[in-house]
């Protein structure tokens, strides 16, 4: 069974977006994987179809409502459903590709994005939703956040790439960054493309590929080096 995604927002129309573009269009159109958005406003309260309320306890912004978050995740899933339940926030566990890589080799994610100040925490316990974030700063929705993880996800999924490198030697996987590329011109304004890359030797290539992937990621990204990631 392919990777399936499902989306619980409040703006479906933002979907599939830039997934519907190059690689990650592709495959969709290809039947790699699969995109549904379903808009939690279709389980509002009354007339409005409310789907928000002023926080408990004061203060500014409104939340997103426990019932009918929680009706919204149980009309997407069905009995048995195996995949995991995701919630962007920021407040989650920073995402990594060791986690996208998990995520990939399995059924797909259902994926709740939340607007306002948040969701009440009542539904993230009450469906043992796991709190994912894209990163320290805040975004205004999940939206982009989740399609940021979908993105990664999809890039890895058989067949997506095709006969470009599997993604062994990418930034993360080898817990380093990558080294630099080059391509022609051999000389551009004056800058020549590193000799070891066009002496055709292999050993040569791969020791300075990993020594110039060492020297930037400890330039860069020390934390990677000490192990941390992931
Ligand atoms: N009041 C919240 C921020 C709400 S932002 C707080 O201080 O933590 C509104 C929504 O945007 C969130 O519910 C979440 O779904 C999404 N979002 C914002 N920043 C994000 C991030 N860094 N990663 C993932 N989702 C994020």
């Amino acid at each position: 069974m392919a990777f399936r995604a499902t989306v619980l927002t409040l703006y479906p129309e933002m979907f599939p977006g830039p997934l519907g573009v190059s690689l990650s269009g592709k495959a969709l159109a290809a039947g790699l994987w699969s995109l549904e958005a379903r808009n939690i406003r279709d389980h509002g309260i009354g007339a409005h179809r409310a789907v928000d309320d002023t926080p408990a306890g004061g203060g500014a912004g409104m939340v997103l409502r426990a019932d009918v978050l929680a009706a919204a995740i149980d009309a997407a899933l069905s009995p048995g459903d195996p995949r995991p339940r995701l919630l962007m926030s920021p407040r989650g566990a920073p995402l990594m590709q060791a986690r996208i890589r998990d995520l990939a080799a399995g059924d797909g994610a259902l994926i709740v994005c939340g607007r306002f100040e948040g969701v009440d925490e009542r539904v993230i316990e009450g469906r043992s939703l796991e709190e994912v974030s894209i990163g320290d700063y805040v975004l205004s929705g999940g939206e982009l956040a989740a399609m940021v993880l979908l993105d990664a996800c999809v890039r890895l999924l058989p067949g997506v790439m095709g006969a470009e490198a599997s993604g062994e030697e990418e930034s993360f996987e080898a817990g380093m960054l990558e080294y630099p590329h080059y391509t022609r011109p051999s000389v551009w304004e004056g800058r020549a493309i590193p000799d070891v890359l066009l002496s055709g030797h292999h050993g040569r290539i791969a020791a300075w590929r990993r020594a110039e992937a060492e020297r930037i990621t400890r330039a860069r990204r020390p934390d990677l080096l000490a192990g941390n990631e992931g």
